[in-house]
């Protein structure tokens, strides 16, 4: 039996779909439940993680026309955009492209990531712009001042990713942990949303192509293609939405200890066409790979599934600021990677909004104010089993069953159309 895309849409009109998110589905099979094509037209998967390809494209007036010719460089919150393509001669208005991955010159901890949420929060953004003639002006603005914001995914949405350790005797700084990576294997991070991801609910791409709708940080939009370096074994894709719809809690800054990378969150409706697509639906935690990488040489030393991160953890930090024994240094303050911790008049404060969940506070705290159980990496190395701690994900698995769950009550109540893809993407 194979059902077409323009049957479920006729089917979420009359009000008749079923619509389940893929974490829903793994609970019914866990529970031994035998699931069929009829019991389901529509599974909702999502992710939100540290992504480096992405970009934002912005265009907008700055100064009155004629009031200078081009602009040869410009900054916003001092994150160094790159100016063009058009040169909007004479024009006042500026067009330019600011990669996410971009770090501010004058805060360390400051990146595009954090422009990006800051724009989108509506806060105001200082615009600095040295001219080819060599004059330099400033000005704010905020994004309902900027014409045109359409943010891109060049490289998003693996079918899953990878768990990183420190093989090494010396520390590693590095984009895969928020501080200085310790030796000798001592811990393990990694990033991917298990059974949640899109791709790993339809590796085939058989539903997912260029034209299918999605939602992107929490906007609406569009996967336009396989991003960079994609291919068969891990497939990515490349997508684009307006960053005027987006939900600053989807995306975001994350400072490592090389610097700021960016989060964006995807949410991919997967029509139940086929006994194939569902098989993959199916597939628990338990049955997804998850390579374990050497961060230092970049080498695969073991495999552990998603399981292992994923199954019996906490998706959440529970604080408990009565434990508070004030330290000289708070190191979850100083080391969390989204800015989530304050001390406000002596008592810890976490900041639910910003808090990416990735769980390094717990393993900081020396009477565990801040606690949560994030499981334990397990494989195979030269020959031994062996048990790695989690010490950071840097994925937020809450925020993308939050996602998940916004994306089908939005197919169910007729704000979100299924599309058709126009074409292929071959994985
Ligand atoms: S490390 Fe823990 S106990 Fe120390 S100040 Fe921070 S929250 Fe309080
Ligand atoms: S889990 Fe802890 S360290 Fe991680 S983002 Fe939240 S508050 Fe910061």
């Amino acid at each position: 039996m194979v059902r077409s895309i323009e049957d479920i849409n006729e089917r979420i009109i009359k009000g008749k779909a079923i619509v389940l998110t893929a974490q829903e589905v793994g609970e019914l099979v866990e529970n031994g439940d035998d699931i069929i094509l009829e019991d389901v037209d529509v599974v909702t998967t999502a992710t939100r993680a540290v992504m480096s390809g992405t970009y934002a494209v912005l265009s907008f007036p700055v100064d009155a026309p004629f009031s200078f010719i081009r602009a040869d460089q410009v900054f916003l919150n001092e994150v160094p955009a790159h100016v063009g393509p058009c040169p909007n001669e004479r024009l006042g208005i500026l067009d330019m492209m600011v990669f996410g991955t971009t770090h501010g010159i004058d805060d360390p901890e400051y990146g595009a990531g954090h422009l990006f949420r800051d724009l989108v929060e509506r806060k105001p953004v200082s615009v600095r712009v040295v001219t080819d003639a060599g004059t330099t002006f400033s000005t704010t603005t905020t994004l309902d001042d900027i014409t045109y914001a359409k943010l891109f995914g060049t490289r998003n949405t693996f079918k899953n990713y990878s768990a990183f350790v420190n093989c090494s005797s010396n520390s590693v700084s590095t984009i895969f942990h928020a501080v200085e990576f310790g030796p000798d294997m001592s811990g393990a991070t990694f990033s991917g949303c298990g059974q949640l991801n899109p791709v790993k609910n339809d590796p085939q791409l058989r539903t997912i192509g260029i034209g299918t709708r999605i939602l992107f940080n929490g906007a609406q939009g569009f996967i336009i293609g396989d991003g960079t370096r994609s291919s068969v074994e891990k497939p990515n894709l490349i997508a684009v939405a307006d960053m005027h719809s987006m939900i600053p809690e989807y995306m975001g800054g994350f400072t490592t200890s090389a610097g700021p990378e960016c989060v964006v969150s995807w949410a991919v409706p997967i029509p139940v066409i086929e006994k194939g697509v569902l098989d993959a639906i199916k597939q628990l935690d338990s049955k997804v790979p998850l390579p374990v990488m050497d961060v230092d040489q970049r080498e695969r030393i073991g495999m552990a599934t998603y399981g292992d991160g994923w199954s019996g953890v906490d998706l959440e930090v529970v604080v408990e600021p009565s434990r508070c024994i004030g330290c000289d240094h708070c190191l979850p303050q100083e080391s969390c990677p989204t800015d989530a911790i304050h001390v406000d008049n002596g008592a810890v404060v976490l900041d639910r909004v910003k808090c990416f969940n990735c769980g390094l506070c717990t393993t900081l705290c020396p009477v565990d104010v801040f606690a949560a159980e994030l499981g334990a990496l397990h494989f195979e190395y030269n020959g031994t089993d062996i048990d790695v701690p989690v010490i950071l994900r840097q994925s937020d698995r809450k925020r993308a069953i939050e996602l998940s769950q916004i994306l089908k009550r939005s197919i169910l109540d007729g704000t979100f159309r299924l599309t058709e893809m126009v074409e292929r993407i071959v994985p």
